[in-house]
């Protein structure tokens, strides 16, 4: 069998259950889209966009206004282009409302954070507002892939900041927890960033967009964390592809109160 390509997403289903990752990765049954996931999309669409803004007209005055209603203007269009994915979900128009008035304000809580490290960076050292911009735009969106671990992910934001690389992953989950499927995403993507630029990134972390930007520093123990969970994902998925070999992990994950797996119909966890 050829080596599969991993990402932290698989590695972590894999860990959940192997029977889902069958499903998903191996049959690449189709997921079933929610609204959770795709006001995710929008959210990072937004965020992405965000430092593209024109702020060239922007003063030392204006610019607390003009970058939140930028962010209310660029959130909108984005909600507006997933208007079929919105249609596809069937919500009631309430429920709809619901998600953009609350996913909105996690944009607005994000721009609210941008604002204070700009208001810092001008008082401490007398720069304009585009020069504070520009130092605390990151490089997003960015495919890494690794030949070596047969691992890809795709990074958020990179920012080069007091005098060491942080890495940024954006979620929009009720739950402020660094949960370990998340420290392992962090870590996997400190392992890629570490093989191509053969320098460790000094801190990895996440926005929760309801709340603020967690980071943690990145170390050896995280690293090899990353290395282990891969080898172990490959030691099992680059040997077979069969069913047989990818037990049910029946949890609560499976079903729960207001959802259930994507392929809990077809797997019949309680059989
Ligand atoms: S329903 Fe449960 S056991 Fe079945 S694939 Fe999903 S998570 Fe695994």
């Amino acid at each position: 069998m050829t080596k599969r390509i991993e990402s932290p997403s698989s590695i972590n289903t894999f860990k959940q259950c192997k029977r889902k990752y069958y499903y998903q990765y191996i049959e690449k049954l189709p997921t079933i889209s929610n609204i959770h996931q795709v006001r995710g999309n929008i959210a990072h669409a937004t965020l992405e966009d965000f430092f593209d803004i024109d702020i060239s007209s922007f003063s030392q005055d204006n610019y607390d206004f003009k970058l939140k209603a930028a962010a209310q203007k660029l959130f909108f269009q984005k909600w507006q282009a997933q208007g079929p994915q919105l249609k596809l979900l069937q919500l009631h128009k309430d429920q709809e409302r619901f998600y953009f008035e609350e996913t909105m304000l996690m944009i607005m809580n994000w721009t609210n954070h941008l604002i204070e490290d700009l208001n810092k960076i001008i008082s401490q050292k007398k720069v304009s507002i585009q020069e504070a911009f520009q130092e605390l735009t990151p490089i997003r969106e960015q495919e890494y892939k690794s030949e070596t671990y047969s691992v890809h992910g795709f990074i958020d934001a990179i920012q080069h900041l007091e005098g060491g690389v942080h890495i940024i992953d954006y979620k929009t989950n009720a739950n402020f927890e660094v949960k370990d499927s998340i420290k392992l995403q962090l870590a996997i993507y400190s392992l890629l960033y570490f093989e191509k630029h053969k320098e460790r990134p000094s801190k990895v972390g996440i926005f929760f967009l309801r709340h603020q930007l967690k980071l943690i520093p990145v170390d050896e123990e995280l690293m090899e964390l990353a290395r282990r969970e891969i080898e172990l994902t490959h030691g099992h998925t680059d040997k077979s592809d069969h069913l047989d070999h990818y037990p049910k992990t029946v949890s609560k994950l499976c079903r729960w109160s207001s959802g259930q797996c994507d392929f809990y119909e077809m797997c019949k966890p309680q059989e």
